[in-house]
């Protein structure tokens, strides 16, 4: 049973993004001993560990969970130290709990991504790793397995965009016989990094930076912008006609 402090304690330090600290953290890796594996949860790639388990490095004598001497955590992946049970042998081998890419572990690279889609951040993920009593993850492997993901994100980003801005100028020739796009614009910010709000002429300010570098941008690929439809703020207009094309046309919407 759970004792009311304990909870407390939890929920205090779920609340303010403190989580279980390892004792022995060096560098990425946080090393556990034998009952690391008996005390916290796992996610493991089972293939994986039974291929891991099937034979000694040295001997191919099979292996057991049970003779774990080590667990060398790596965010959610771990390489568990087992010592071949063979007297002859002894070699300790390293099994992985999951595949892995130049000695990364795929599953962190994954969480990466599948924060990205969430929108949510490492302390996010503590704490729901911390309810299920799986090791928590650090924020510099997860901002390094970040940048991994969004180079590969950004690229196909781009072309993503690019592909459908060129249907886009298609569908619009079809239809209406005009050769350039007529594009909606308009941007928020809420919260700083800081988490302070923006005010709101430093966020028009930022939203009309954006539009004109999106219309240059666009007009440098040979995809040229004709229309532009947005709010009555003539500030944008003014800085496109200005900075990127003297004839651009305006298209008011009116937020209802
Ligand atoms: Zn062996």
């Amino acid at each position: 049973m759970i004792r009311r402090q304990t909870l407390s304690a939890l929920r205090l330090s779920m609340s303010h993004g403190i989580y279980p600290i390892c004792p022995l953290l060096k560098k990425n890796v946080c090393v556990g001993d034998k009952d690391d594996l008996k005390e916290r949860r796992r996610v493991v790639e089972l293939s994986v560990l039974a291929d891991g388990l099937a034979g000694c490095n040295m001997c191919n004598n099979p292996l057991s969970l049970s003779h774990t001497t080590r667990v060398l955590n790596y965010g959610l992946g771990a390489l568990l130290k087992i010592p071949c049970k063979n007297t002859g042998c002894q070699y300790t081998n390293t099994v992985p709990t999951g595949k892995r890419h130049q000695k990364v572990f795929d599953m962190n690279t994954k969480l990466a991504t599948g924060m990205l889609h969430a929108g949510i951040v490492t302390t996010h993920i503590n704490s729901l790793l911390t309810a299920l009593n799986i090791p928590t993850v650090s924020h510099a492997m997860m901002d390094r397995r970040q940048r991994e993901t969004c180079d590969a994100l950004e690229t196909l980003t781009n072309k993503s965009t690019e592909e459908w801005t060129i249907e886009e100028l298609r569908l619009t020739s079809e239809q209406t016989g005009d050769e350039q796009l007529a594009v909606s614009v308009d941007a928020g910010w809420q919260k700083r990094g800081s988490g302070k709000a923006y005010d709101s002429l430093s966020a028009k300010a930022m939203e009309q930076d954006m539009i004109v570098e999106m219309v240059s941008e666009c007009n440098e690929k040979g995809l040229k912008t004709g229309t532009v439809i947005g709010d009555d703020d003539s500030t944008t207009i003014g800085r496109l006609r200005r900075h990127v094309d003297a004839n651009i046309k305006k298209y008011l919407t009116r937020i209802m």
